[in-house]
């Protein structure tokens, strides 16, 4: 459905769950989160419930997020469930990888295997660095090897597309935009580098960590735009001779507002409008036709834009990414 601006809303980002196993430094606290109690979550039936009031609606994108989508132990019913609804196109997942690579159950399958098959079409995997110290500084637990682990069995499995995401760090990570670049000579991937945004999880990095998509393009000149030069929110460029691209998304530098094309529902059920701003209206406990009619409402909601957004005015937000689904 089209909203107040004329922008065509189809893309319906769901988070199936807060929780996570890792607690990257820009998007959760140390602590983890105080766990909501079960009443005030989304149950199975009810992400269903939407994700069919949203396809009657027009929506044909569906991305599930988190937190860490993996570590809800009904995912792949989730995934199977939603595929099937009329109307949607395609099924994504976010995810950072490191549970890929895990057997399914019995099944002999790996868990990637296994989203496949319950009709997850393409994977985004978070990736911000190739150093297995940087990667666990930053994770404050996690391990390079699982997520590279996870990222071979995602691209063993046959997925349609697998893209790489990079938040980009002053002082982390920037000496690794040609490296991680370069993974597309050898993987046929999307490797993007994105813009971090001042979430309140980001608090502890000051205006000097934030690292605009033109110092990518400096540290890069032998990228060549491609053709089809921009995809959903990045630009797309190719090193010579890759068998993947690289992407820039900027939502600090370059705001991508005008062509906003999506809602998000957060785990406990409530319709983000927009990413930036802390409205939000509760599907919680609705039918059918209340669902379709918050969803509508929610939709009428978008601002046109975000309005500033830098590290002096920091996201309207008070959720953190992780209880959004970024
Ligand atoms: N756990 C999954 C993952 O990490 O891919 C999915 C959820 S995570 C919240 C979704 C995306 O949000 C990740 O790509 C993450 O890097 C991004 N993200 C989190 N905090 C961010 C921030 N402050 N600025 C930019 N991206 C952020
Ligand atoms: Fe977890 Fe993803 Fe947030 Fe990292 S970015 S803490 S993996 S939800």
């Amino acid at each position: 459905m089209k909203d107040r601006y004329g922008r065509e809303i189809r893309y319906l980002r769901l988070s199936v769950t807060e929780r996570c196993n890792l607690r990257c430094r820009y998007c959760m606290p140390e602590n983890g989160i105080c766990k909501k109690a079960r009443e005030e979550m989304l149950t199975e039936d009810e992400m269903i419930l939407a994700v069919e009031a949203a396809a009657s609606l027009g929506f044909q994108k569906l991305r599930i997020t988190g937190g860490e989508p993996m570590v809800r132990r009904n995912l792949l019913s989730v995934c199977r469930r939603a595929s099937r609804v009329s109307g949607i196109e395609e099924v994504c997942l976010t995810t950072n990888a490191t549970m890929l690579a895990d057997p399914a159950g019995g099944t002999g399958r790996t868990m990637a295997a296994a989203l496949r098959e319950a009709g997850v079409s393409r994977v985004n995997i978070s990736l911000d660095t190739l150093d297995p110290r940087r990667y666990a500084w930053i994770t404050r637990r996690g391990s390079l090897k699982d997520a590279l682990a996870g990222i071979e069995a995602a691209l063993d499995t046959g997925f349609e597309k697998v893209k790489l995401n990079c938040v980009l760090i002053g002082s982390f990570n920037e000496d690794e935009v040609p490296a991680l670049a370069q993974l597309t000579l050898k993987w046929p991937v999307d490797m993007r580098f994105i813009e971090m945004m001042p979430m309140p999880g980001a608090a502890g990095f000051g205006p000097e960590a934030f690292i605009p998509c033109s110092r990518v393009l400096e540290a890069l000149p032998d990228l060549v735009p491609v053709r089809e030069a921009r995809e959903g929110v990045a630009r797309l460029y190719r090193l010579p001779d890759a068998i993947g691209r690289v992407g820039m998304i900027s939502p600090m530098e370059d705001h991508f507002c005008g062509a906003c094309d999506r809602l998000r529902l957060t785990a406990d059920g409530k319709l983000r409008p927009c990413l930036h701003s802390a409205a939000e209206y509760s599907v919680k406990g609705l039918d059918a036709a209340g669902m379709k009619a918050r969803i509508e409402a929610a939709v009428l909601a978008k601002p046109a834009w975000h309005g500033d957004l830098d590290w002096n005015n920091p996201s309207g937000d008070r959720r953190r990414m992780n209880q959004i689904g970024g």
